[in-house]
């Protein structure tokens, strides 16, 4: 097992695989089963350091999220019986409390480990994800914004200066957008099918997002031009001293939610793009934490793809 400060932290909690919104929801405890699983048959477990995640406080959840709406969400969650909905896509039993709490607490322990150099990398497995989460509403599947969280812990408690966040879920990130949008110590960079769920992200909120709206059907080698013309320009003007990454897998050819035509060897490509960048500005700093992904195998291979750089120097 690494033990230096070179090394990629995995952050997860047991908790994450209890949170279950309900028989065929596509956000399951099986697909966090599945990136286990995948991460034993490959070595790359004995690769990580695996850390169990803290809770997130009240004081952390409000870098991102109304004190209303904190309120209400723990008045609604706690003591809950059965599968509470949300909103038609969002559900809750009694577990989902605890592990949204942990996964924001992942994110933010994560943001500890890098910024103070006790990691260099770090990776989130969690469940419930959060890029939906707006400052005041759940929706999506999420309920904190885990990545904004993230990037506030680091601009707010650790004295970054400049934070980039990046967002290659198949959704666009509009809770993170939320949060984010016109604060000039973060660039959100986005791609995201258009039109689909959350149907937000053009034009985008604020001067510091790059959102690029992709068709239907578009496949690896516009996407990766796109990248290549306009992440990357952007990335290296900012000159970011982390990078949070908000990994959703679902733009994955065989995804059911998306329709967009990625494979694993994609999401390594535009992970040793985000590598390059923060070994040149940001001291090789990296934080991802896990969005979305339905097709369980897809996802597995992704995320071990996406990991497999992370943990390369
Ligand atoms: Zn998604």
């Amino acid at each position: 097992m690494p033990n230096t400060a070179s090394s990629t932290a995995y952050f997860t909690h047991p908790s994450f695989g209890l949170h279950d919104m309900g028989a065929g929801h596509p956000e399951s405890p099986a697909r966090l089963a599945a990136i286990d699983e995948a991460l034993q048959a490959t070595g790359l477990a004995e690769r990580l350091r695996r850390v169990q995640a803290r809770p997130a406080s009240r004081d952390e959840l409000l870098l991102a999220h109304e004190p209303q709406y904190l309120d209400g969400l723990m008045a609604r969650l706690v003591g809950v019986k059965g599968v509470v909905q949300l909103d038609p896509d969002t559900a809750a039993n009694e577990h989902t409390l605890d592990a949204a709490l942990h996964a924001a607490g992942a994110a933010l322990q994560a943001a500890d480990w890098v910024c103070s150099g006790r990691a260099r990398r770090a990776f989130c497995a969690l469940r419930p994800p959060g890029h939906h989460a707006t400052r005041s509403k759940a929706m999506g599947f999420c309920f904190f914004n885990n990545a904004a969280l993230a990037a506030r812990a680091a601009l707010e408690r650790h004295g970054l200066r400049r934070v980039a966040v990046v967002d290659f879920d198949v959704h666009h990130g509009n809770g993170t957008e939320d949060i984010l949008a016109g604060d000039p110590r973060c660039l959100m960079v986005g791609l995201f099918e258009h039109p689909l769920y959350p149907f937000s992200g053009v034009p985008p909120r604020g001067d510091n997002m790059l959102n690029l709206p992709l068709a239907a059907h578009t496949g690896s080698q516009e996407v990766r031009e796109l990248i290549r013309a306009h992440w990357m320009p952007a990335l290296e003007r900012f000159r970011p001293e982390l990078i949070v990454v908000s990994a959703g897998f679902d733009a994955h050819q065989l995804d059911p939610l998306g329709l967009i035509r990625l494979s694993e060897v994609d999401y390594a490509w535009i992970t040793e793009q985000l590598v390059d960048v923060a070994n040149r500005h940001a001291q090789g700093r990296v934080l991802s934490v896990l969005e979305g992904g339905y097709h369980v195998w897809a996802l597995a291979r992704s995320v071990c793809a996406h990991l497999r750089v992370l943990i390369h120097p």
